[in-house]
């Protein structure tokens, strides 16, 4: 039995069940023995791939969407370039590097990440090392100036809760033990304020999802945007409301129980845009349309990128390119799957790749 696991044991034995959204926020990022903290989650050694990873491809066009967003508002010359959860750096280095053309956007920005995993700002460091980044641990501690920011696969890592429905109230999926193993149990029914519009389109025994870290990082961002302007793009996995169990353990790129190991395996959920947009129009932004990946990287010529990078490839470089753009862009892969949302300032359009 590995040592948070035997720590969770002991507290649940104290304290009683926990919720999921606790189990998760202890796997995710404990200080000694997180997923985040602790393992080397990403690219083909790890746990999961992301877009980014995937191909530099992927950063490069979300750079030149934020950039020409960023000539679009009349190029301000100071203003906070920004991304949330930036894993190994790869995505950030590689918007950069596409940025370097546009004029001025280098010398106006000042790069803000915000990263809760010490061990990734380190990697982050290293390969960001000539731009200067600063790290922050919130939203709020970014400077009062136009902010432009990316967020790929963030919001899926944070905890979310369960609850079943029981007549017209909930009972909330906890974690308890049996046999001196953790193992899934339901709560107390109970009245959820904040469930009160999934009682509309449930029935009893369906299972519906919340996260209650989304909103508030939501509501910062799309607060900053409305202040001073900039702009958002949000990638994740999920869709605009989301219906029953999503919670998705991966270790060495194979699903898992997600209470075998905790710590050792990836645990993420499919996000609820719905919740996204209606915070992001509630501190008075617009949000573009919700827009599959593939649909996104096409309008902004992932297509013709491929192209030239292919020109000078042959063999296998020239086979995992392909591959790599069918990954990102085609229905069956992430091109569907995946979504990418735009927050603006109301009036403002959003980002090229979307549309209001
Ligand atoms: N964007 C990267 C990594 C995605 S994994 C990519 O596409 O490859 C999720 C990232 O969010 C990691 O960097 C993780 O450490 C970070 N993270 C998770 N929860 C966080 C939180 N509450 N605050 C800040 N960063 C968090």
């Amino acid at each position: 039995m590995n040592a948070l696991k035997t720590q969770l044991i002991a507290r649940i034995n104290t304290e009683g069940p926990i919720s999921l959204a606790d189990y998760m926020a202890e796997c995710l990022l404990h200080p000694d023995h997180g997923y985040y903290t602790t393992q080397a989650p990403f690219g083909t050694g790890g746990d999961f791939t992301t877009a980014p990873e995937i191909s530099q491809m992927f950063g490069e066009l979300i750079g030149l969407s934020l950039a020409q967003s960023w000539l679009d508002q009349g190029a301000p010359a100071l203003f906070t370039l920004a991304e949330l959860g930036p894993g190994r750096g790869t995505l950030m280095a590689d918007l950069l590097r596409a940025t370097r053309g546009v004029p001025g956007f280098h010398s106006a920005l000042q790069l803000y990440l915000v990263e809760a995993s010490p061990s990734l700002r380190e990697q982050q460091a290293e390969a960001l090392k000539d731009y200067a980044p600063h790290w922050v641990d919130v939203i709020d501690a970014l400077p009062q100036q136009p902010l432009f920011l990316v967020a790929n696969e963030f919001f899926d890592a944070l905890p979310i809760r369960q609850f079943v429905r029981d007549g017209e109230g909930w009972r909330e999926k906890r974690i308890g033990l049996a046999e001196g193993d953790l193992t899934f149990g339901l709560g107390p029914e109970a009245p959820q304020p904040a469930l009160e519009h999934r009682l509309l389109d449930t029935k009893p025994d369906d299972l519906v999802e919340l996260s209650p870290g989304a909103a508030p990082v939501m509501a910062s961002l799309a607060q900053r945007i409305a202040a001073h302007g900039g702009a958002a793009l949000i990638i994740d996995y999920g869709d605009w409301r989301s219906l029953g169990d999503t919670l998705q353990a991966l270790k060495s790129h194979k699903p898992v129980d997600p209470l075998e190991t905790p710590g050792e395996a990836d645990l993420t959920a499919h996000v609820d845009f719905e919740v996204l947009c209606s915070v992001a129009t509630g501190a008075g932004c617009a949000h573009s349309k919700l827009t599959p990946q593939g649909v996104f990287l096409e309008r902004l010529g992932i297509t013709e990128r491929a192209r030239s990078l292919a020109a000078p490839l042959q063999g296998a470089a020239l086979e995992n390119l392909i591959a790599a753009h069918r990954r990102l862009t085609h229905p069956t892969e992430m091109g569907n799957l995946f979504k990418v949302l735009g927050i603006t300032q109301a009036k403002t359009p959003p980002p090229p790749g979307l549309n209001a």
